[in-house]
């Protein structure tokens, strides 16, 4: 299995090469050259199997022998040993045929932790084999900063330094990146908010000297490893409500387009989707695509569902590529003229997004109401991203008798404050992680100077 870049002037890359590089260096992001598929009776046999056991057989054919199959059974194990669910991922059943995909039982209780904590051991046993290290630098508004850090302390051959804007984050999300007491992971809290701190990622990578001396390695979710690892939970919740021999639906609370887009891969392997519905908060650039076929930026309005207050969604463009027949150079076109303000779809592409996908779009209202009515239901107290996925599915519900499934993308207790506003409960933290409170903090303060975090990061990476 090769990987092209969707602006089509990158050389190939294998599974390997590309899970390292994470953006492509003609600033294309990697996707499969083909999509792999599953019988009808592939599928079928997922019923009853583990979770573990359907996550080899769906990301297998990705990888191209990158593991063999004992390796990949063991990092597979390795990666969701440390869930809460013996599940992984649970369904909870909310109304008739309507359903929650649980995916906050990971250690940082948001879905990043299904990707995050595969390729942490992934890329340390890909460095071990080459004899190399290489050093993580992200940013984060708070859901990917405390995954990443969780997935990678302890490794070998990885450090990993993650920027957040100081005092910008809420206190759960800070104390599960600053608490972790492994040596090679670091939490920076820099002196300016969000866009400072991905200004700071991006001129990292861009100073070549100091990208290639530390071997900078990106883990954001354009990295193609990480929705792979989503792909998974697709199959297991169709599967659980009698796919393949009954088509399913679902509603993704939608940021970047990573996870929505793993059901898209799902679909193409032949899991049969009725529905994919992309959920958008008050920052509704993809709704609006899907209803108007104008891709327009707006300005970017800070809400409730801050994973989901995103214009530019990354992943969004290796569904383009696909709409427009795979041509990089169209492709690369878009992209350009979103940088000036955005673009319209073609008509042929609009039609096939039209086919492949529905959308609805929340406001924080409506997300407040949904979390009311989801604990006054059905005794759930979820989050508010969730509660976005459910805005969106009730729009779209069609035929009752298809079932909906909602990703529950976080834990309620990742936003005690919004969820206590909604419905009057103010959610508690597993108790695998009630000592959270207690624990010792660890992290530097950093003025927001592309200077001075450099030699924060080198006096402190092994790479
Ligand atoms: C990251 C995130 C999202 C958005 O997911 P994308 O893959 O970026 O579309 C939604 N909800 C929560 C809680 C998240 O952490």
């Amino acid at each position: 299995m090769r990987y092209v870049s969707t602006r089509g002037r990158a050389p190939a890359l294998s599974f390997e090469e590309a899970m390292l590089a994470g953006l492509a260096r003609d600033g294309g992001l990697y996707v499969p050259e083909t999509w792999p598929t599953l019988t009808g009776a592939d599928i079928a046999g997922f019923a009853g199997e583990s979770y573990e056991q359907v996550a080899f057989a769906v990301m297998r054919p990705f990888m191209g022998g990158c593991f063999d199959d004992a390796h990949l059974t063991a990092l597979i194990a390795r990666a969701y040993a440390g869930f809460g669910h013996v599940a992984r991922a649970p369904l909870a059943h909310i109304a008739p045929n309507d359903w929650i995909l649980e995916l906050h039982h990971g250690p940082t209780l948001a879905f990043k932790d299904f990707a995050m904590q595969l390729i942490g051991p992934m890329i340390d046993a890909v460095l071990a084999r080459r004899g190399a290290r290489a050093t993580v630098v992200g940013a984060t508004s708070g859901d990917t900063g405390s995954a990443a850090i969780e997935a990678f302390r302890g490794l070998d051959r990885v450090d990993v330094f993650i920027l957040y804007p100081h005092g910008r984050v809420s206190e759960v999300q800070r104390r599960q990146m600053t608490t972790p007491a492994d040596a090679n992971v670091h939490a920076f809290a820099v002196e300016g908010d969000f866009d400072a701190c991905q200004a700071l990622v991006k001129a990292m990578f861009n100073d070549f000297a100091f990208r290639d001396a530390l071997a900078l390695t990106a883990v954001n979710s354009i990295n193609w490893a990480r929705v792979l690892a989503q792909v998974v939970y697709y199959f297991t919740a169709a599967v659980a409500l009698g796919a393949p021999a009954r088509p399913v639906a679902f509603s993704a609370p939608t940021g970047n387009f990573g996870d929505i887009f793993a059901g898209y891969v799902a679909r193409n392997m032949g899991l049969p989707i009725a529905k994919l519905i992309v959920a958008t908060n008050e920052n509704d650039i993809l709704h609006r695509t899907l209803t108007t076929g104008a891709h327009m930026k707006a300005g970017v309005t800070p809400t409730i569902t801050p994973s989901m207050d995103i214009e530019v969604s990354s992943n969004f463009e290796r569904l383009l590529f696909d709409l427009y027949d795979r041509d990089g150079g169209a492709v690369s076109e878009l992209m350009d003229e979103l940088a000036r303000g955005g673009f319209t779809l073609a008509q042929g592409a609009r039609a096939r997004m039209a086919e492949g996908f529905a959308s609805g779009r929340a406001s924080q209202d409506e997300t407040r109401a949904a979390i009311a009515r989801a604990y006054a239901e059905a005794g759930q107290v979820i989050d508010p991203h969730t509660a976005v996925g459910l805005v969106a599915a009730a729009a779209n519900r069609g035929d009752p008798s298809v079932p909906m499934i909602t990703l529950g993308t976080a834990h309620a207790a990742k936003f005690p404050d919004a969820v206590e506003a909604a419905c009057g409960v103010r959610p508690a933290l597993p108790a695998r992680m009630a000592d959270l409170f207690d624990r010792p903090e660890r992290f530097e303060v950093l003025p927001n100077d592309l200077g001075a975090v450099e030699a924060a990061i080198r006096e402190r990476a092994r790479a």
